[in-house]
């Protein structure tokens, strides 16, 4: 086994039990001669935390009272500012799936970058502009990923292992392109604010009732006001059921990274 794949085996997740059982059996040691520096080097991180697992998360791993609230999309930029406020008012933590092709993110560059900047906020990727990548040939959803993992490294200097495809709709194609592309982890959901569609206020402390539990990810859209109206419901609930929010980031370190942003590259692109 090369050196790069048996990183990859280890960040799978199997790091606990190589470590337990001793790495040698999983090399060939003709192939890729175990070096200490290579032995200890995947080693120390995925002994701390877990590595960002490849493959499809809808749900957080173990036992716990994490629940991950995950933002997608930005149609609407007053929304999005609320979510920052939210989060900067509520030390809520939150992970954001934005669409580079909506100015939201952009245009409430000074809220959001502290924000991220303290890993208060975690962000993903979610397409440049939120096409179903299932209908795309290889080349495009190639692009539509790229180009928002560019705009995401210029404008906010953040490197991400996750990818939320839009509507949910992916197959071991679009995994691969993008794993590809930089993001092996495709994260799905197991709850949800139910606001892909136009919802009030009450529906949304309604789905919030229904899906906030332990070890969840839940999904919601920076699309529409209602949300920014039951702040303090939401806030009450998560509270009552002795949950405390996470971000993706904090559930699975290893892998984010920052890069460095360009300067301005925000207001003029
Ligand atoms: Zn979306």
């Amino acid at each position: 086994m090369e050196r790069r794949r048996f990183l990859l085996f280890l960040a799978a997740g199997l790091a606990g039990a190589a470590v337990g059982r001793g790495t040698a059996g999983l090399v060939d040691p003709e192939q890729a001669p175990l070096t200490p520096a290579a032995a200890a080097e995947p080693a120390a991180p995925a002994v701390l935390a877990p590595a960002p697992p490849t493959g499809v998360v809808d749900a957080l791993p173990g036992d716990g009272t994490s629940l991950a609230l995950t933002i997608d999309d930005g149609t609407d930029s007053e929304v999005v500012a609320a979510f920052c406020r939210f989060a900067q008012d509520a030390g809520v933590r939150l992970t954001f799936f934005p669409n580079g092709s909506y100015r939201s993110w952009e245009e409430n560059g000074e809220l959001l970058q502290p924000l991220i900047d303290s890993g208060q906020v975690a962000m993903g990727n979610h397409t440049w502009s939120h096409p179903d990548v299932t209908t795309l040939g290889d080349d495009q959803v190639a692009e539509e990923i790229g180009r928002n993992r560019d705009w995401l490294a210029q404008t906010f200097g953040v490197r991400t292992p996750f990818f939320r495809p839009p509507f949910g709709s992916h197959d071991e194609r679009t995994d691969r392109i993008a794993a590809d592309a930089g993001h092996p982890t495709i994260v799905l959901w197991n709850g949800t604010f139910g606001d892909s569609r136009p919802v009030s206020g009450e529906e949304l402390v309604a789905a919030a009732q229904r899906w906030f539990a332990a070890q969840s990810i839940v999904v919601g859209h920076a699309n529409q006001p209602a949300v920014t109206t039951v702040y303090d419901q939401l806030l009450a609930l998560i509270s009552e059921r002795g949950l405390r929010t996470v971000t993706l980031a904090d559930v699975w370190p290893v892998g984010l990274s920052r890069v460095q942003r360009v300067p301005g590259s925000a207001r003029t692109a």
